[in-house]
């Protein structure tokens, strides 16, 4: 199949902005690829070229591909910066100078989408000395081989913004209408794909093997699972209503969650929140989790940064971990724990599905209790009293809180389920909390704002329609370090119009528009009823706290959330 087939459908995404019209073109298009193409496919409609946990980039610098813009247009490269500074995007400068290519030699055909997909995962592998020119070379090639429209989008693609708007449930969606004719399977859709997060196997065995293929998906040591997340409540004394009789209550460790899988082969590897794979950051880590007795596993816990004494340090000196570079150094600086709290799956068993106890059995047994991996703190009771006593305890040791689970609760993968409950310091102190807000535009500042954005509009996401609604102008709490990050952090996301997806009513249109990637941690008084915002209420005193940066625009606080509360 021809790139510029795929180039026809990006054009056309590019020109609307409703989820349901993006829905529609997809599921047309999807229906004249062979099937043997549709993983190739669906990965480079959401502009990838592999899953997102296998974490392959192609570390291609913007002078490198203006570089080969200049070689394949054969004009100067003074030119080709000159004009990407005025249009602020490769993509349109490729565009521009590619209209008019010369005449090669040798005619070098079309590219297809597998010589696409081919030299993608080539330019990955790809590194070191002279990696750049040689990638810049490829490129070359590629680009004698597109239409000038295919130069834009090939040029997105590579540098990694290519991003149209659509998210992977749509894509998903429009795969099931194209080759199922079924509307109504988002449950199936959902349930598969929190199993199995990757869009191109989804899409293969939608092809090949249907709804039914999709129901029949199993778990997979080495390929993340998406995570499980927890309910709150208002009050202790409701607990009972919730999750009556025994329940199991553990510490809320604020840190960075972790998932991690052990394959026959002894092999370890590690997955964030994000389903990002996180192993190199922490071979530290690996080694701890080798100790575990089984020979296969997929498991889960929170990792810690700790003093000499094994005590609890602050989220912010964890984050300290997250580089690619002096990782050794740092395994010294700032050295961490595991706290272990469920396990999905051991040697050569998918144990999700059984109840809670006799997981937590399970890792009693084989997670060894040491200063830097032990299984996490845990009583069995069914006194609210006693729970609260031990939620003080965890307070003192440094902790976030607790997390009440179900004894017979199922671990509901992806899902924010009641088997779950969190309890955190802040519920009690006064009637705030913290929200998981996506930044979907932002207002100009003024006075000693000048300058630099002054207030952020934040978005809560609507799983059910796959749609951000507003919820709140943010504008409390953004320190000068913050403010000045702000730029950095969003640019990649800015767009000229609103974004497909994102709702917003005509009080609140912001002076620029973000797509929604960030994320940010914000607490709040309280929240009200609002005509002006889409969510259909709005936060009250919010204030921005930290950036989650370890959190996808889907996995915010969702409508549904906020509405509960
Ligand atoms: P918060 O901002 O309150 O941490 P969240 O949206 O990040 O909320 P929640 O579903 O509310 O996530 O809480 C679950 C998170 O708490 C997990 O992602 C995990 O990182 C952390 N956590 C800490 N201790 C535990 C535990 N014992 N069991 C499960 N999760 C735990």
């Amino acid at each position: 199949m021809d790139f510029q087939k795929l180039v026809d459908v990006y054009e056309e995404l590019e020109k609307v902005s409703s989820g349901n019209k993006m829905r529609e073109i997809l599921a047309d298009f999807f229906k004249t690829v062979p099937k043997e193409d549709i993983a190739i496919v669906a990965y480079l409609t959401l502009g990838k070229f592999s899953s997102d946990y296998e974490n392959a980039v192609l570390g291609f610098a913007e002078r490198s591909i203006l570089k080969a813009i200049s070689s394949a247009a054969g004009v100067s490269s003074g030119k080709v910066r000159e004009s990407n500074q005025k249009t602020g995007d490769a993509g349109l400068t490729a565009e521009i100078f590619l209209k008019h290519k010369p005449q090669t030699l040798v005619p070098v055909g079309k590219l297809t989408i597998h010589d696409l997909f081919d030299n993608l995962k080539k330019l990955a592998d790809t590194s070191g000395t002279g990696s750049q020119d040689q990638k810049s070379i490829m490129l070359v090639r590629m680009y004698q081989q597109v239409s000038s429209k295919g130069a834009k989008y090939l040029t997105r693609i590579v540098l990694g913004t290519l991003r149209m708007g659509v998210g992977d449930m749509t894509v998903l969606d429009a795969l099931a209408i194209a080759y199922t004719g079924e509307k109504k399977n988002k449950e199936i859709l959902e349930n598969a794909y929190n199993i199995c997060p990757d869009v191109g196997v989804m899409a293969e065995t939608i092809a090949k093997k249907g709804l039914k293929g999709l129901e029949k998906i199993e778990v997979q040591v080495g390929r993340p699972i998406k995570m499980m997340l927890a309910q709150r409540i208002g009050d202790l004394d409701d607990l009972e209503k919730k999750m009556p009789g025994k329940v199991s209550v553990e510490g809320k460790y604020d840190g960075e969650r972790v998932q991690a899988h052990k394959t026959k082969d002894g092999k370890i590897q590690l997955f964030s929140r994000r389903l990002d794979n996180t192993t190199a950051q922490f071979p530290d880590l690996v080694k701890y989790l080798e100790d575990i007795k089984a020979k296969e596993f997929i498991l889960e816990g929170e990792i810690l940064a700790i003093d000499e004494n094994g005590k609890p340090l602050a989220f912010q000196t964890l984050m300290q971990r997250r580089r690619k570079n002096d990782v050794e150094e740092y395994i010294k600086k700032v050295p961490v724990q595991i706290k272990v709290f469920d396990l999905l799956y051991v040697n050569g068993k998918t144990v999700f599905n059984d109840p809670f106890q006799e997981r937590r059995k399970i890792i009693n047994k084989i997670v060894p209790k040491g200063k830097h991996i032990m299984p996490a703190e845990e009583i069995l009771t069914d006194d609210v009293e006693e729970i609260n006593d031990f939620f003080q305890k965890m307070l003192d040791d440094g902790y976030e809180g607790i997390m009440i689970k179900a004894l017979d609760g199922v671990y509901q993968a992806g899902t924010r389920g009641w088997n779950w409950i969190k309890w955190k310091k802040e519920y009690v102190k006064e009637m705030s909390d913290t929200f998981d807000l996506v930044v979907v535009g932002a207002y100009y500042g003024r006075g000693r704002r000048s300058g630099v954005y002054g207030a952020l509009l934040c978005a809560v996401y609507d799983s059910e329609n796959d749609s951000f609604e507003t919820l709140c102008k943010l504008g409390t709490g953004l320190t000068d370090s913050v403010l000045e990050e702000l730029p950095e952090k969003l640019k990649r996301y800015e767009s000229s119009k609103k974004p497909a997806r994102v709702n917003c009513k005509k009080e609140m249109i912001p002076d620029v528009w973000f797509k929604p990637g960030v994320v940010v941690d914000v607490l709040a008084a309280e929240l009200t009823k609002s005509p002006f915002h889409t969510a259909g209420v709005a936060l009250r005193f919010p204030r921005f706290l930290r950036f989650r940066d370890d959190k996808k625009a889907e996995q915010a606080t969702t409508v549904k959330e906020v509405s509960e509360i």
